[in-house]
Formats: C-alpha cells, sequence, structure tokens
C-alpha cells in the first residue's frame, strides 16, 4: 500500500526533529526515514546555547534572534510534552590574561550588554576553580539535554506512526515533476537533515561540508553542587549526581567518529588548569559536526529539482539554530517566497558540476 504524505525528513538528528516537532505542531503531514545506529553529533552534544564566541569575544551569528526563537521553542516543548531537556542557566567564564579588559570595553556596547555581565553575581568561592584574572558571567544562557530531546521527540513521532528506522538508499528515489516515490512513500517534498552525512548526498554533495569532529569526557568529581556552566579552555557542564561533562575538542582532519586518547589527554590537560579537583572519567564520546566553510547553515530547495530541500551547516550552534531554520524550511515548503540570502543554496552555485 502507498503511504502518501507531503514531506520526507531523512535524518533524526537536531536538524530532522526539531522540523519533525514543527511540522507536527503545524499539521502538516509528513514521514520521516532515520538511521538510528551509531554515534550522531546530535547525540554527543554539549547542547550548550551560548550567544558569545569567547575566542573573539564577538556575538554569534544572528545571536539575539536565534535566542529568542530557540528558547522559546524548547521551554515551550518541555512545557507540552512534560519533559526536562531545556534549562536556562548562567555560563561563567574564566578569563585568559587578556580577556577582562575586552569584555569591559564591550559590555558598554548595547548589543553585548543583555547577555555579558561583569559584576560578581555568581559566587564562585565554595569551588575549587582557578580564575587567576577574574571571570565574567553570560546571562541568559541555556544547555539542552540533547540525548532526552532527540528521545522525547522520537516518542511523538512513535505515537504519530510517523518514523521508519532504516537508512535511506538515495538510488532508490524515483524524483518526478511533482512528487518523490521512495519504497511505498509518495511525497511532495524530501528534506535532507542528513549532518555530516550530507556529503555522499547525490544531489546536495555540492554543499561545502567542511566536517569537525568534536570529543567529549563524563567525568566524577567530588564538588559542591552549582548548576551554571564554567568555560576556560573546556566547558565543565554539570549533570547531577557528581557528574559533569566535559568539552569539547575540534579536529578538521580525523574523518572517523572514534574518541582518541590524544583528545582525552587533552581536555583533562585543560581541566587541570582551572579545576583543583581530582576527577574519574566515566565516559568518552565523539561526534561530528556538520559545519559549512563559510560558518552559515543552509536551508533551500535544490537549484534544479524543486522538490528535494536541504537543512544543514548547524556546526557548532545546531541547538540555538535548528528551530529558526526549520521554520523557514517550513515557509518555502508552504510557498513563502521571502528568501533569506544567507542561508540560500544558490551561494554554492559555483561548485554545482
Ligand atoms: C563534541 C560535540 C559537542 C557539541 N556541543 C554543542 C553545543 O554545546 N551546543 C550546540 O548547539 N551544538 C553542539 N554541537 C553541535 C551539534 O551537535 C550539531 O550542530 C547538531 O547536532 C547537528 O545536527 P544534525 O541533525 O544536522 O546532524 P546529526 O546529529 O549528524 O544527525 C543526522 C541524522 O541523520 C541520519 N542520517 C544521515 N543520513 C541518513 C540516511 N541516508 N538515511 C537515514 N538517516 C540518515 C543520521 O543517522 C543522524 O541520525 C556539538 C557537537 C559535537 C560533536
Amino acid at each position: 500500500m502507498i503511504r502518501q504524505t507531503k514531506v520526507l525528513v531523512v535524518g533524526q538528528g537536531l536538524a530532522g526533529s526539531v522540523l519533525a516537532v514543527k511540522l507536527l505542531q503545524n499539521n502538516i503531514p509528513f514521514l520521516l526515514i532515520n538511521d538510528p545506529s551509531g554515534v550522531t553529533s546530535s547525540k554527543v552534544a554539549g547542547g550548550i546555547i551560548n550567544p558569545i564566541i569567547f575566542r573573539h569575544l564577538t556575538m554569534s551569528w544572528r545571536a539575539k534572534e536565534l535566542w529568542t526563537t530557540s528558547s522559546a521553542f524548547y521551554s515551550n516543548f518541555d512545557k507540552r510534552k512534560n519533559t526536562n531537556t531545556f534549562n536556562y542557566t548562567k555560563i561563567v567564564r574564566v578569563f585568559n590574561e587578556s580577556e577582562q579588559q575586552k569584555w569591559s570595553a564591550k559590555i558598554k556596547s548595547p548589543l553585548f550588554n543583555q547577555f555579558l555581565k561583569l559584576e560578581d553575581q555568581v559566587v564562585l568561592t565554595h569551588l575549587p576553580v582557578e580564575t587567576p584574572f577574574g571571570f565574567g558571567t553570560v546571562d541568559p544562557a541555556a544547555w539542552l539535554d540533547t540525548a532526552s530531546f532527540l528521545d522525547a521527540a522520537n516518542d511523538d513521532l512513535k505515537k504519530n506512526d510517523c518514523v521508519i528506522n532504516e537508512s535511506l538508499d538515495h538510488k532508490q528515489l524515483i524524483i518526478e515533476p511533482n512528487r518523490v516515490f521512495y519504497k511505498n512513500i509518495s511525497a511532495e517534498f524530501v528534506v535532507f537533515c542528513e549532518g555530516h552525512h550530507l556529503k555522499s548526498n547525490p544531489w546536495f554533495g555540492h554543499v561545502p561540508l567542511q566536517p569537525v569532529k568534536g570529543e567529549l569526557l563524563t567525568i566524577e568529581a567530588n564538588l559542591p553542587d552549582f548548576r551554571m556552566i564554567i568555560n576556560g579552555d573546556v566547558f565543565i557542564l554539570p549533570l547531577g549526581n557528581g557528574r559533569f561533562k566535559i568539552g569539547s575538542t575540534y579536529d578538521w582532519n580525523d574523518e572517523t567518529e572514534l574518541p582518541t586518547e590524544a583528545a582525552r589527554e587533552s581536555l583533562l590537560q585543560k581541566l587541570r588548569k582551572i579545576l583543583k579537583s581530582e576527577v574519574q572519567v566515566v565516559d568518552h564520546q565523539a561526534g561530528t559536526r556538520p559545519a559549512i566553510a563559510d560558518r552559515k547553515p543552509v536551508a533551500d530547495f535544490h537549484p534544479v529539482t524543486k522538490n528535494l530541500l536541504v537543512m544543514n551547516g548547524l556546526g557548532s550552534k545546531g541547538v540555538m539554530i535548528a528551530p529558526f531554520l526549520a521554520d523557514y524550511v517550513i515557509k518555502r515548503i508552504l510557498g513563502e517566497n521571502e528568501i533569506d540570502a544567507e542561508i540560500d543554496i544558490s551561494r554554492f552555485n559555483r561548485f554545482l558540476t
């Protein structure tokens, strides 16, 4: 029997999950095919929403708008589902030699002072954290327990009988002018949310992905309770019950998804610089961030085949970007023609063969 639907979503990482939740909310019929085997970026992510890029002390891409849309989306999701995946928090930035001065200067700008604070609102004195050059806070910030969010979204999909657990074989897609067929499925549109696997997609392989491998540790340490995220050269994210996530690394060359001894050592070394406490590593994970060369996401129709779309390039800010991008994809599917040039696929037309 043919299953007729409007949208076929491929992939259930953060991109596909958020899109699926929004399609359900908008009563747009869809089916989602996802390969659940293996580690993905979304399953291992730190899940932090930080509107600031510490390395250059700049605002991240469209930070104000994306903070508003993402925090509203995830808190609303939790409220409706009675889950607890999204947490408002603050990030304590442990300064290096030159940061305090830059931070003080940035705070004066109206763009930054919504998020950056200098005053000592957070008491670090009960923690064995070294802050020789002081610290500032990013407030508000948040973190999403991504694994729990993906599970909760998947429960919803199962209840609505719209998820298929398998790897989509691109060769079996039959594309006609107004419909796409895949096995017993007939859809108007296919949206590929395949993370770094987009590289082997026959239609969107020209999008210049620069995948970035990242590794994280889960440690146990005997520390007093605290809720904020501490960030020096690594972040310390409290998970409760004496457990903390420590992350993360950035590697543009290693194409495997296996945890490495070198990354574990590097994370521990950086951790020791700020945290003076014995720690025990209880888990070590790796994943690949789907980043695009120009560090902006992409959400658009294929330049030629107009019933195929892509939603990708979430990079290291997937939690914050996904809800905004999903809204945009839905608008395009519903026929709204207002183009957002920054996420338009035409910027890669020179790579089409
Ligand atoms: C170590 C690390 C730390 C991170 N920390 C943060 C953070 O703190 N904050 C933040 O915002 N982001 C963070 N990120 C980035 C974030 O994880 C990504 O931006 C985001 O998860 C990407 O989601 P995605 O859905 O595009 O891709 P993915 O998570 O890779 O999901 C793609 C899905 O598609 C499926 N798929 C692919 N091809 C097919 C096919 N042909 N058929 C069926 N299924 C298919 C895959 O199996 C997978 O389930 C981190 C990433 C890493 C690796």
